[in-house]
């Protein structure tokens, strides 16, 4: 298949695709998220301030008329815009794009202005309120392979950027590049519905190269030209 406005020639561009049509809200992908990234549970009292840490946020909204109403959900996380807002207006370049398309994050250089949060137009980003406490025996399923972050610092999505490196770094070793569906980000891995699905943009023949050919697909905000990296398909449609 020939590349388009969605591919460029730059290597590798890791994507990530929504299926609106499958997601049924059920937030497995947020607690994955959790335990994947140890991030920390903040209590009821603190999320109603707006200081919860879910790095995925299910967002729901009703469609139709009463009484032909019908109850979507739509999985927030960081877009991985590849023209990202959030990127210029750190003052110490905590944040940048990686040469895979990922909108990085280096939490020992953030100083948490917050600058990068009130840039981003998905709120996709969450501050630290609060020095994580993981009580025993939580500590025992911390991720070893992500840093615990402490207090003030920005953090987000970064598409499990530890299972990508390992499976980059068990292909290399093996001679060859990672197959199509051999990185799973925890989300992916646990969705019960397959409702999302990732892969390298900028291969023609990725399953979401080719999903994101879809009629259904579309961006958030695309008026904003921020080119996000995570692509949805509608919800309603049968057809592909
Ligand atoms: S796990 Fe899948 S079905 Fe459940 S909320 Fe997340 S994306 Fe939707």
């Amino acid at each position: 298949m020939a590349k388009d406005a969605n591919q460029s020639d730059e290597g590798i561009r890791w994507a990530l695709v929504v299926d609106l049509d499958r997601c049924t809200g059920c937030q497995a992908c947020v607690v994955a998220c959790h335990a994947e990234n140890n991030l920390q549970i903040v209590g009821e009292k603190e999320a109603a301030y707006g200081r919860w840490t879910h790095w995925i946020i299910i967002h729901r909204y009703w469609e139709g008329e009463y009484p032909n109403v019908k109850a979507r959900f739509m999985p927030i996380m960081c877009q991985q815009c590849s023209e990202a807002p959030c990127e210029p207006v750190c003052p110490v370049f905590a944040t940048y794009h990686n040469e895979e398309g990922l909108n990085a994050q280096i939490y020992n250089r953030c100083i948490g202005t917050r600058f990068c949060g009130s840039a981003c137009p998905y709120k996709a980003r969450v501050y630290n309120w609060f020095r994580p406490e993981f009580p025993e025996p939580l500590t025992e399923q911390l991720n070893p392979d992500v840093s615990v972050r402490t207090r003030g610092i920005m953090e987000k999505c970064t598409f499990c950027i530890q299972r990508i490196r390992r499976v980059e770094i068990d292909a290399q070793a093996e001679g060859r590049s990672p197959t199509d569906g051999e990185i799973q980000p925890a989300c992916v891995q646990t969705c019960p519905t397959s409702a999302l699905i990732f892969g390298d943009l900028n291969d023609p023949n990725s399953h979401v190269s080719q999903l994101a050919h879809s009629r259904r697909s579309f961006r958030l905000l695309p008026e904003l030209g921020t080119d996000p990296g995570v692509i949805y398909l509608k919800g309603g449609e049968v057809n592909v």
